[in-house]
């Protein structure tokens, strides 16, 4: 059978590293709703870390690829749905609540493994998406402290967030700036994801340590 989907854009790709490579920064290559074949092809460009949105389609999709690939959960979680994902999961970059990181604790301590995790911060004005503000945020410090055992095989790695769909670069950067002071208030060695497909120019800009990019690379979904 022929293909009919374009699979991968191969100079977009290179470009795309050239520039994280210039900023010392990561690539995420989000590959949900992609077949598996797209995520091959960038694979053998040298390509490792895919991000995936859905718990069952990572799961499918892990077991049909090479084992090395680094898989990052970039959408929301349910906490039913954490012990599913923790056998494969390289880092959680969706972790949007205490509860779901003291779930992600516990199952993670039942296969005696400890698991990396993004807090992911509400910085869009759009109330679709998921996240801490600065006062939950807040707030999850002060109980990381206290119980510390709640979130012994947890390791939180640093921040995520998402910009609002905006066609005003100022809100955008806003936005990114807001989350770079976050994170540099409480880590400011750890990850910083953010910027995708339309923004990630100038989230690499304002200080982004890893980039989540989809339809740049794989095509509009
Ligand atoms: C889908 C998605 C991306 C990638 O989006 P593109 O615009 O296709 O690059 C990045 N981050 C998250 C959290 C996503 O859900």
């Amino acid at each position: 059978m022929v293909a009919l989907n374009m699979a991968i854009d191969r100079n977009t790709y290179q470009q795309i590293l050239e520039e994280c490579r210039a900023k010392g920064a990561g690539l995420v290559a989000v590959s949900k709703i992609k077949p598996v074949q797209d995520i091959m092809a960038l694979y053998e460009l040298g390509q490792r870390d895919f991000g995936e949105n859905y718990v069952q389609e990572l799961v499918d999709k892990q077991a049909q690829l090479p084992q090395d690939i680094r898989w990052h959960f970039i959408g929301h979680l349910q906490t039913n749905k954490v012990k599913q994902l923790l056998p494969f999961v390289h880092l959680i970059q969706g972790i949007d609540s205490a509860r779901l990181l003291q779930e992600t604790s516990k199952q993670a301590g039942k296969l005696g493994k400890t698991i990396s995790c993004l807090l992911q911060v509400h910085i869009a004005q759009e109330d679709t998406k998921f996240g801490f503000d600065e006062d939950s945020l807040e707030a999850l410090w002060g109980d990381m402290q206290v119980h510390a055992a709640a979130y012994a095989n947890v390791r939180v790695a640093g921040f995520m967030g998402m910009a609002s769909f905006s066609d005003n670069p100022d809100q955008v950067r806003g936005e990114f700036r807001q989350l770079k002071a976050l994170a540099d208030k409480y880590l400011p060695s750890g990850i910083l994801s953010m910027g995708m497909s339309g923004d990630y120019h100038m989230a690499l800009e304002e200080g982004s340590t890893l980039i989540r990019v989809g339809s740049l690379l794989f095509g509009a979904r």
